[in-house]
């Protein structure tokens, strides 16, 4: 039989490698960055399009390539950072492999420019697709310019892989974190489609960490600072009450390489323990010291785990660091033991002590109805909450109660609930008229956790969490959709800081949100200033609700269906629906009762998870 193995072509070659390099535009961005940090630039600029899907262009003032240089940089395992094995072991590059550019060139349009200090000219490569097109004199500055553009050209594939352009730049964004993170002492400015997105000054590494993520960072942090033989811990964790919600501000770096370690992550929050509200999460910007030698930094390109000699003890000392600091600057329990805690209102205990004022309400007395326009300058009430909390709305209180009186036919004056009785109807379950039907029937809830109620075959048990969410879902959808919602105007404008990017995810949604009953005065920079919101939450919730908005932006999978706007009401709806765990008043389940099987897809959650189940009377008998 005749020999049927065969050496690859060496672009083949290459472009096979490149698929384990560079998976998205934030892997180019990352090697790009590394390798002008390993020129010794001062001053790195970043230019991106279309979220890295037409352009990637990063500028430096590093040491630049002679011509050879140049040409041999593309070329697989071409590195001017390590020479022999041992080199490995005393790395410090961030590169080391020589793959980068080589696997880039096999996948894009590149275009490199460079320059030695020494030189008087530079010199221009173009390639495409491995294939060296061009090779020129040119005239540039000091310093090194590499374009990459329409990356995955050659692979289709891997080109409509790719996320929406919101979320490759959130990881582009990612990316430019944790390397500007690092280097405080380097120059970065970002820009996108034509904007500037950042622009950091040379600074330390609290000035950068505040740079990146806003102003009022800066009063959130706390130092910590040890240093023993095996490690050198520096850096900030944030105040236990700036705790977030997910858990996007967790940074460790290990010799100035950003690193992800599970282990690690938990000996911090060990340190915090006792003091976070429940499901949030520290932020902590951490930088460790170790000798290369006693970490594996043979990782893989794309990965960001490492590995340590002596991670126990490294967790420990993590664990005793954090807690000294957070003792230090008296955010600790251990030094607040006089403290009343009755006074420690458990945030999820909030809302239930103004559950009280359900059942004394004078139930004749309806504000809206008497004036339209009341003291916040709503001139109606829409969606179809009621549990509120705070003292500042009380009015909220009032409106579940209020719409489930309504007897039978609700008018149009009344609230925009109503509306849905209009919709369509998916009356399978019941025959006849089933909203009446059921209006007469009596509702008990069980566990705090379910309404159930009969129906004529039988009997219904619904989860009261998904039911009120369905049932905002399609509220707030139609508000999006239609632009109807109302809004309650607020006596002082809302100021909410957040970091450059969320304020930038804010705005792709910002008009969704006025839709839904949110006033904007401004957005920019870091802050965005809101004169009005639905009526359906209040002031105290917004910042939450927001924040959990746009978390659930960054980390929506975009591949199936992905649709801004059925995220934003899925978003919404989940933070204000009632919670299992709430005692809901006979009105309230009934008004979950009603409202649910009004909705356009009563069945399911918007999670797509089921909202009740029926049990007939043959179940039942069977069970006898
Ligand atoms: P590595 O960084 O692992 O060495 P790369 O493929 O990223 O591999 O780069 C290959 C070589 O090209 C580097 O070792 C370096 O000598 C040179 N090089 C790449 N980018 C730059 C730059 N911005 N300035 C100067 N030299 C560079
Ligand atoms: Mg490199």
């Amino acid at each position: 039989m005749s020999d049927i193995i065969q050496l690859l072509p060496d672009h083949v070659a290459n472009q096979i490698a490149a698929g384990e390099v560079v998976q998205r535009p934030a892997s180019v961005v990352k090697e790009l960055l590394e390798n002008a940090i390993d020129a010794k630039a001062t001053h790195i600029k970043l230019i991106i399009k279309e979220a890295g899907k037409t352009l990637i262009q990063v500028i430096d003032d590093g040491v630049g390539m002679s011509v050879t240089d140049a040409r041999l940089s593309f070329e697989r395992h071409a590195t001017s950072k390590i020479k022999t094995a041992e080199d490995l072991f005393q790395l410090n590059t961030k590169g080391f492999r020589g793959e980068a550019l080589a696997s880039i060139a096999a996948i894009a349009h590149v275009e490199l420019k460079t320059k030695q200090e020494k030189d008087e000219v530079g010199t221009e490569i173009k390639i495409e697709g491995s294939e060296v097109v061009s090779q020129e004199v040119c005239v540039t500055p000091k310093g090194t310019s590499i374009s990459v553009k329409n990356l995955f050209y050659n692979i289709p594939a891997r080109r409509n892989f790719l996320k929406s352009n919101t979320v490759e730049l959130r990881h582009i964004i990612d990316e430019f974190h944790r390397v500007a993170m690092v280097h405080a002492d380097i120059k970065f400015d970002m820009y996108h489609n034509g904007s500037e997105v950042f622009n950091l000054p040379v600074s330390n590494h609290r000035q950068r960490i505040v740079q990146i993520f806003g102003g009022k960072t800066n009063e959130k942090l706390v130092p910590i600072d040890e240093e023993t033989d095996l490690v050198s811990i520096t850096g900030f964790v944030a105040k236990p009450e700036y705790a977030k919600r997910t858990r996007g501000e967790q940074f460790f770096f290990v010799n100035d390489r950003f690193i992800k370690s599970a282990y690690l992550n938990h000996g911090v929050n060990s340190a915090f323990e006792g003091l976070l509200k429940e499901k949030t999460h520290p932020s902590y910007f951490i930088y460790l010291t170790v000798d290369p030698t006693s970490i594996d930094i043979n990782i893989h390109p794309t990965k960001t785990e490492i590995k340590f000699d002596d991670e126990h003890a490294l967790y420990a000392m993590l664990r005793s660091t954090i807690k000294h600091s957070l003792g230090q600057f008296n955010v600790a329990p251990v030094l607040d033991f006089n403290r009343d805690a009755s006074m420690d209102t458990p945030y999820e205990y909030k809302s239930k002590m103004v559950q009280t004022p359900t059942i004394e309400v004078d139930r004749s007395f309806n504000p809206f109805k008497e004036d339209p326009k009341d003291s916040n300058g709503s001139s109606t009430k829409s969606y179809t909450n009621f549990k509120k909390e705070s003292t500042g709305s009380w009015e909220n209180l009032y409106a579940g109660l209020d719409t489930t009186e309504i007897p039978s036919k609700p008018t149009e004056s009344d609230f925009s609930t109503v509306q849905f009785e209009s919709t369509e109807v998916t009356g399978s379950l019941f025959e006849g008229n089933t909203n009446t039907d059921l209006e007469h029937n009596t509702t008990y809830q069980l566990r705090r956790k379910y309404i159930v109620t009969t129906i004529k075959s039988g009997m219904v048990i619904i989860n009261q969490h998904r039911a009120h969410q369905r049932i905002l879902y399609e509220e707030v959808l139609k508000n999006i959709t239609m632009a109807s919602a109302v809004s309650q105007q607020l006596l002082f404008p809302l100021k909410l800081s957040f970091s450059k990017q969320e304020v930038t995810l804010l705005k792709t949604v910002q008009e969704q949100l006025e839709n839904t009953g949110f006033v904007f005065e401004d957005i920019s920079g870091e802050e965005a200033t809101i004169s009005g919101i639905p009526t359906v939450i209040t002031e105290s919730e917004v910042s939450m609700l927001l924040e959990k908005l746009i978390s659930d932006i960054e980390h929506e999978v975009p591949d199936t269906g992905f649709s801004l706007t059925d995220l934003l009401a899925r978003s919404i709806s989940g933070s204000i629906a009632v919670r299992t765990g709430a005692d809901l008043a006979k009105e309230q389940q009934q008004h979950i009762v009603n409202s649910l099987f009004a909705c356009t897809e009563p069945t399911i959650s918007p999670d797509n998870k089921p909202t009740f189940i029926t049990l007939t009377v043959d179940d039942i008998d069977k069970k006898f």
